[in-house]
């Protein structure tokens, strides 16, 4: 696997500085680890860390108890498998000022609001997503720890940023709390998807399975798959129409004759 998507970034980057989010290893000055989504990306970084020889310091699924099945499962094995080489590997939960964990489907039938992302906000990512893996460092004494991204060579929207920041003169310093492994080692999807194959894991895309990001394939295979959780995904509709939140989604998908709003693609963001 070469640079074949960014010929010689890292090698530019790291000639300007020490450590880069771009660099081909991790920092040696700071505790690193992965924020694990349970994906493709984040599955295929866990094994070539291994293959590398190089451990995290931590390994954290932020469980939002709306993932589909097959991601469950996959967490699961790969749980399993982080204790057989030595990763240690965490799951924390956005737990409520009553003491309870709400998931994103109840939560949002109980307030009969969509998913913030329908109505173009990220207060869901942030909630169940960033906010426990931010206390569960703090926690543990890791604030100050670099986070792995599995945001894949092929990803070239999201690396440009990352890219231009690197190379700006007016370098983001908040930038050194993140490390880009798969960029920086020019490894895209297809090539996260064989190494899993090889494997023998079934890894499949990760998200809530009533994320407002899902296309319409992802709709029709949670229906076919999964029918409870697409009854879930109309019933969370249908509460927030009634309620009036959902008249300000601006994205309204057919899903198998069903009416849902909720929208476009999943961006995969595997925080
Ligand atoms: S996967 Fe979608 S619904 Fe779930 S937290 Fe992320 S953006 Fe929100």
């Amino acid at each position: 696997m070469t640079d074949k998507n960014l010929p010689g970034i890292n090698v530019i980057l790291n000639q300007k500085r020490e450590w880069t989010p771009l660099s081909t290893s991790p920092p040696t000055n700071m505790t690193w680890g992965i924020n694990f989504g349970g994906g493709v990306n984040s599955t295929a970084l866990l094994l070539i860390l291994h293959a590398k020889g190089l451990r995290p310091d931590w390994v954290l699924f932020a469980d939002t108890g709306s993932e589909r099945p097959e991601t469950y499962e996959n967490v699961e094995r790969v749980e399993k498998w982080c204790q057989s080489v030595g990763f240690p590997f965490a799951v924390t939960r956005w737990i409520r000022k009553t003491g309870q964990f709400e998931s994103v489907h109840e939560n949002a039938l109980r307030t009969e609001y969509l998913p913030s992302k329908a109505y173009g906000y990220s207060g869901c990512t942030y909630k169940w997503k960033i906010q426990p893996m931010v206390k569960w460092r703090s926690q543990h004494g890791m604030e100050e720890s670099v986070v792995a991204i599995g945001y894949d060579a092929g990803e070239k929207r999201r690396v440009k940023k990352v890219v231009v920041s690197c190379a700006s003169s007016e370098y983001d310093p908040s930038l050194r709390f993140l490390w880009y492994p798969l960029v920086a080692w020019g490894i895209d999807r297809v090539d996260c998807e064989r190494m899993l194959a090889e494997k023998g894991w079934p890894v499949v895309k990760s998200s809530c399975f009533l994320c407002p990001h899902m296309r319409k394939p992802e709709w029709e295979s949670l229906k076919l798959d999964h029918p409870k959780l697409f009854q879930i995904a109309l019933d969370v509709e249908k509460g927030a129409k009634a309620a009036g939140h959902a008249d300000t989604a601006s994205i309204f998908k057919q899903a198998g004759g069903s009416c849902l709003c909720l929208a476009d693609s999943c961006s995969g963001d595997e925080v």
